[in-house]
């Protein structure tokens, strides 16, 4: 089993990401990130991991995006049309009251 971690393998990309400010879809540009990807030789099984600090390019509201995927949950949907099963959390807009 391996980890290995690196950082801002996707900084910089543009990804169309639902804003609670705007409340719609908008551009969100990668500001920082940081991966990790590990295998196991036991099954052959990969997965990884990107945490995002995303910004509207709208009104500029930050949040953080991390996508978690895993060979396992890859599914074929038709025949050259594959699913990555990638899990999206977005983590934006929540209060916590202390
Ligand atoms: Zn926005």
């Amino acid at each position: 089993m391996t980890d290995s971690y690196e950082e801002n393998r996707t900084k910089g990309q543009l990804l169309p990401v639902y804003c609670s400010k705007c409340y719609r879809d908008t551009q969100h540009r990668v500001i920082s990130s940081y991966e990790s990807n590990g295998s196991s030789e036991d099954d052959g099984e990969d997965w990884g991991s990107s945490s995002q600090i995303i910004q509207c390019q709208g009104c500029l509201e930050v949040s953080f995006r991390r996508v978690n995927s895993y060979s396992g949950w890859w599914q074929q949907v038709s025949e050259n049309e594959c699913d990555p099963g990638d899990q999206i959390i977005l983590y934006g807009y929540a209060t916590i009251f202390l």
